[in-house]
């Protein structure tokens, strides 16, 4: 980060805060996939900040609203925000900084996650479009669950994957896929508060212990998309899943929908990283087609 950069930073964060701090020391720190991370120190305080190219803003913009909802939540702690911006051609993203990396209680997490679900919304989706990683992801409020799943989920990562040259096998079967939706989605889900990227990357705890959550792509949602992807990428402890359902049990068939959920980020790691994700995509469409014959 260039002293020029660093200013522009430090005075939107005195504009924010009321502080007057003059100096910082910057320091890059590992972890992030998508966008670069720091420690911006000051005499008074320690914030974090995220970069990425000036044109990714608009991601920067919604995941601040995303944190916003979340905190206002009074559930899983997340990281407050002071700011956004854009200057010398690049975008920040400024948050308090909260040290990580504590022992926490996983049935803490688990209870307070089942809370997060339990803010509700009327409808399915969001008032504004975000974004899974760097890819779009459509909120286009909806009344049923299975046609949001369809369209905004399922359907625009296929198109997505088309795009970018993935035909054949893994279209032939998202098709039929897409047409037995129904039959998989009538649980009758309602519309719960969702972190929307919840892998075991993006739960932490605080050095005093607390859990903490960051980095959501947040919409309102059937509430087993967020467990199903604690799972997808090694999964969290039985104590956190145990505590979560003593908060409000699953309904049954959680087992199947899981993979059909965790299908959309897969599909989304095929669009961002490349074909390595083909086969685990046509893996998980096959098992979940192979339900609905049996
Ligand atoms: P990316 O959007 O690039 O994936 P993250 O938001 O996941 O970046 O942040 C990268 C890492 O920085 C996280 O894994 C976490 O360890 C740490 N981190 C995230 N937010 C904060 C924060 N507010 N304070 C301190 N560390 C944080």
């Amino acid at each position: 980060m260039n002293s020029a950069l660093s200013s522009a930073i430090l005075e939107q964060i005195n504009r924010a805060t009321g502080l007057n701090v003059r100096h910082c020391s910057i320091q890059s720190i590992g972890g992030g996939c998508i966008n670069q991370a720091f420690q911006l120190k000051t005499d008074k305080t320690t914030f974090f900040v995220k970069t990425n190219r000036a044109d990714r803003l608009g991601m920067f913009v919604r995941e601040s609203g995303g944190l916003q909802l979340l905190t206002a939540s009074n559930t899983l702690r997340t990281p407050n925000v002071i700011g956004y911006g854009s200057a010398e051609g690049t975008a920040y993203l400024i948050m308090e900084n909260i040290p990580m990396g504590g022992n926490g209680r996983a049935e803490t997490a688990g209870r307070q996650l089942a809370l997060l679900h339990r803010k509700k919304a009327d409808r399915f989706g969001s008032t504004a479009d975000n974004f899974i990683g760097s890819t779009p992801q459509i909120n286009q409020s909806c009344d049923s669950w299975a046609s949001f799943w369809q369209q905004h989920r399922l359907g625009f990562q296929l198109i997505l994957a088309k795009e970018k040259g993935y035909h054949g096998r893994l279209q032939a079967l998202g098709e039929q896929l897409q047409l037995q939706l129904p039959a998989f989605l009538d649980h009758a889900p309602t519309p719960s508060l969702l972190h929307g990227d919840l892998w075991s990357g993006n739960l932490d705890y605080t050095t005093k212990g607390e859990p903490i959550i960051y980095d959501p792509a947040v919409y309102y949602g059937d509430r087993e998309t967020d467990l199903a992807m604690t799972e997808l990428f090694g999964g969290f402890s039985d104590r956190f899943y145990a505590a979560y359902c003593e908060e409000w049990p699953l309904a049954p068939g959680y087992s199947v929908r899981k993979t059909l959920y965790n299908l959309y980020h897969i599909l989304n790691h095929l669009n961002l990283f490349g074909s390595g994700y083909e086969q685990q995509a046509i893996a998980m469409m096959q098992r979940l087609l192979a339900e609905v014959s049996a």
